[in-house]
């Protein structure tokens, strides 16, 4: 089927569905293209490409990883402005890619999955989606789920939330509309998101309470514009931007080892973080309280050269006593202290370990992926594949996800196995393609026993990165070459194979 005629009408077959139009579901869609797929849909829940670029437009979004990596190798972008880009630039560099692969045709946005679930007897999957209020079922022979890791906001289960009477929203969800000059805000959570909030909205709010529940590690942002010449070479010479991108690549590669094996391999950044504490704050007590106690990796490294500054600003305080409580317009801490605010703003991160998406697919018994994965945490063959669920692929599924370096990459080598099973189903005319449970739970295994010397693991913090059970079921323990090496071939020996009835039956 062809949907270049109208994307708003849904289809009710395809070959694959999409979910997603991230740098996922969008680099997918473009390598489907390449391979002559046209029978495709991609589903969108949001109203343009982007996901996580598209949602997070929060003052001060930008990039923790410098976008010579974090963009396809398939379509490099000489105009970066600088070293790390900010988000409307990333969002502009989607769009743009998205629009010269002229694959935009057959992405159908504002378009929910409601239901995806196994229908073994047709050997398909059925989808139901929705679009303003009506429903739609797809059946697709191949599900490929780009949901994306960081795209349900989690927000935090504090007594009396629902009661504040002020604006209160997500980072994720920033209300562009609320004008946070002379206000008193308050920010909950410093993660990534909320460091690079905190400098920008410290500039105009009245005042800005910062609530911390653990310090996190932040080093210096070692950012800079492009000059004219480095953007003119990067656009005449590409490989002058290759081996740019090649440089950052394998710099980023060499932190591994302190990540996985030896954290005290870890002590320079150490004795960044702390430089750069005793850099932008000049109080003593102040120093202490932002100085964390868990080894540096354990969460996420920070990036940035604004954050003390603004945490040492007189119109700002950090406040780590416990939240007891939200009244109608403050926040009270254990110690009693009530602190009246007019903006709440939740920066307090996202439902990894648990992904939404998990509660909408159903397999080949009927359970759901999510019930799956309440078990034993969630868990995949290669990140991929699961048993119990045939055709179904994903692109940032488990334990892919870095603490390093660029997703893209993550996620360039996700699709590489994606065409390289699809293009086996074809050639070797199968209908399904499904994990082994030996298989997969030899991998998982595999990966637990990489995670025991990690830093994530010995490091001494809780952190997104661990599930409810305390496995690491988010993050790649290994090199990214070895995970491109590992996926660069669809390995059919690991799977439960089944024919089409015919050959041209093959996930026809
Ligand atoms: P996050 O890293 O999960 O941080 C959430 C913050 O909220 C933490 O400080 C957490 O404290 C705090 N928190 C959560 N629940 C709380 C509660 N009930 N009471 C008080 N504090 C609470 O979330 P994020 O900052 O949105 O970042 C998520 C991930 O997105 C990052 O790790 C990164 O991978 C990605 N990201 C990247 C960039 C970038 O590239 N520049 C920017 C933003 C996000 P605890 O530490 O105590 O749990």
């Amino acid at each position: 089927m062809n949907h270049d005629s109208d994307p708003r009408v849904l289809p009710d077959r395809v070959r694959q569905l999409v979910i997603g139009a991230g740098f996922g579901g969008l680099g997918m869609a473009i390598k489907l293209d390449e391979d002559g797929e046209r029978d495709f849909l991609v589903i969108e829940k949001g109203g343009d490409v982007g996901g996580t670029w598209r949602d997070n437009t929060y003052p001060g979004a930008a990039c923790d990883v410098p976008s010579q990596l974090y963009s396809y190798s398939f379509a490099p972008n000489p105009s970066w402005s600088k070293s790390f880009s900010p988000q409307p630039e990333i969002q502009a560099y989607l769009q743009g890619v998205a629009r010269e692969a002229g694959v935009l045709d057959r992405f159908a946005f504002d378009t929910a999955v409601e239901e995806a679930a196994w229908d073994e007897a047709g050997q398909v999957w059925q989808v139901e989606v929705s679009r303003a209020g009506e429903r739609h079922t797809i059946t697709t022979d191949v599900l490929i789920s780009a949901a994306g890791a960081l795209c349900e906001p989690r927000l935090p289960d504090i007594d009396g939330i629902d009661t504040f009477q002020g604006e209160v929203f997500h980072s994720a969800r920033w209300d562009h509309d609320t004008d946070l000059t002379g206000k008193r805000v308050a920010v909950i959570g410093t993660g990534a998101s909320s460091i690079q909030i905190v400098p920008e909205i410290q500039k105009v709010v009245g005042h800005l309470d910062v609530y911390q529940r653990t310090a996190p590690w932040v080093i210096p942002r070692h950012d800079r514009a492009y000059t004219g010449v480095e953007k003119a070479l990067f656009k005449r010479v590409p490989a002058i931007q290759k081996l740019y991108r090649t440089a950052i690549y394998w710099g980023r590669e060499a932190y591994v080892p302190a990540f996985t094996r030896r954290p005290e391999l870890a002590l320079p950044a150490r004795l960044l973080g702390l430089s750069n504490i005793r850099r932008g704050i000049a109080d003593p007590e102040l120093r202490a309280r932002v100085t964390p106690d868990y080894a540096i990796g354990c969460k996420r490294i920070l990036i940035s050269n604004t954050y003390y500054p603004a945490l040492a600003s007189d119109n700002v305080s950090l406040v780590t006593d416990g939240i007891a409580k939200i009244t109608g317009d403050a926040i009270v801490t254990a110690d009693g202290v009530e602190r009246p605010i007019d903006v709440l703003v939740v920066a307090t991160g996202f439902h990894v370990t648990d992904p939404p998406i998990a509660e909408r697919i159903r397999g080949r018994d009927g359970r759901k992926l999510a019930d799956v994965w309440s078990e034993n945490g969630q868990g995949a063959y290669k990140g991929c594949t699961v048993h119990g669920f045939p055709n179904l692929f994903q692109i940032v599924g488990p334990n892919t996800g870095l603490g390093h370096s660029s997703m893209v990459f993550m996620i360039e080598s996700q699709l590489a196995y994606i065409r390289d099973a699809l293009g086996t189903m074809q050639t070797d005319g199968l209908a399904t393609v499904e994990p082994r449970a030996e298989v997969q739970q030899a991998w998982n295994d595999d990966l637990q026993r990489r995670m025991e010397p990690s830093v994530w693991s010995s490091g001494g913090c809780a952190s997104w990165y661990l599930d409810e059970h305390g496995r690491n079921t988010t993050l790649w323990p290994r090199a990214t070459f070895t995970f491109r090496r590992l996926l660069s071939r669809f390995d059919k020996t690991a799977y439960t194979v089944a024919p089409a009835r015919t050959r041209e039956d093959a996930f026809a």
